[in-house]
């Protein structure tokens, strides 16, 4: 076969370079038609998409978890979460939801994760007291490195690049979509994780998408680095990593998380 491809490329080189007396002649010559392009020949059909199903939206869940997301918290336990140091998680579960306990620390899930669309609904409690930083200030850590801000800015300024749905110092939301205290936010957060050279700096950064309550509050961000509170981004060699939930030392009332879901990309 490749024989005949070969002979059939050299014809037509030689008729390419024959000169200008010898394309009078081919006029008359009968060439093969060539076949037409039809949008067939440039669709295709298998694989087809794995088919999800979301279930109707309740008063528990403003998302539902799709049919094939791990749930990381569904209401009733924190089994797939620890202490950074591996004691276990210990906030208050009640009624379908967590609130933070500020005297036990942050959690993190047991398990790692490397690209992923995770979901998390977090509420500021109704009575929040507090001003700027110090009020519902929590977050949710990306590889425990890289931080999504919580915090009522629901008529409370403070610094752009720490709002709710900031990357912390890195890049301010979009707009402010945040409901008032004692309504359910949601963040849905795509993650792709850096790749790095064998020196230790990144082939490729990490970029994070952020939807806050179904409006996009980052778009495609590119981190320079981990997000810090004093201080430059660092590059950290890590790949792959937890999700975290901050217990922030401020001294306002602490709030409270439901429905956290994960989708490994
Ligand atoms: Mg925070």
């Amino acid at each position: 076969m490749k024989h005949v491809l070969n002979s059939c490329c050299w014809i037509v080189a030689l008729a390419t370079v024959s000169g200008a007396g010898a394309q009078a002649q081919d006029s008359k010559k009968q060439y093969p038609k060539q076949m037409e392009m039809e949008a067939g020949m440039s669709e295709y059909w298998v694989p087809q998409p794995e088919v999800v199903t979301i279930a109707e939206a309740t008063s528990d869940a403003l998302r539902p978890a799709p049919s094939d997301a791990t749930v990381l918290f569904d209401g009733k336990d924190l089994s797939k979460w620890q202490r950074p140091d591996g004691k276990a998680a210990a906030w208050w579960v009640h009624d379908g939801i967590v609130t933070v306990d500020k005297s036990k620390g942050d959690i993190q899930t047991k398990d790692e994760y490397r690209d992923f669309q995770l979901h998390v609904e977090w509420s500021i409690p109704k009575n929040i007291s507090g001003e700027g930083q110090g009020r519902g200030n929590s977050g949710v850590y990306l590889h425990n490195l890289y931080e999504v801000q919580i915090l009522d800015t629901y008529g409370n300024e403070t610094y752009v690049n720490g709002a709710a749905g900031s990357l912390y110092k890195q890049s301010p939301p979009l707009v402010n979509p945040i409901r008032k205290p004692g309504e359910w936010n949601e963040y849905d957060i795509l993650f792709t994780a850096p790749t790095f050279t064998k020196d230790g700096r990144y082939r490729t950064p990490p970029i994070v998408t952020v939807l806050f309550n179904g409006v996009l509050v980052q778009n495609s961000t590119i981190l320079q680095g981990t997000t810090e509170y004093i201080g430059f981004p660092r590059t950290v060699v890590k790949e792959t990593g937890p999700i975290l939930l901050q217990s922030h030392g401020d001294p306002s009332e602490p709030i409270s998380f439901r429905n956290i879901w994960i989708r490994e990309l």
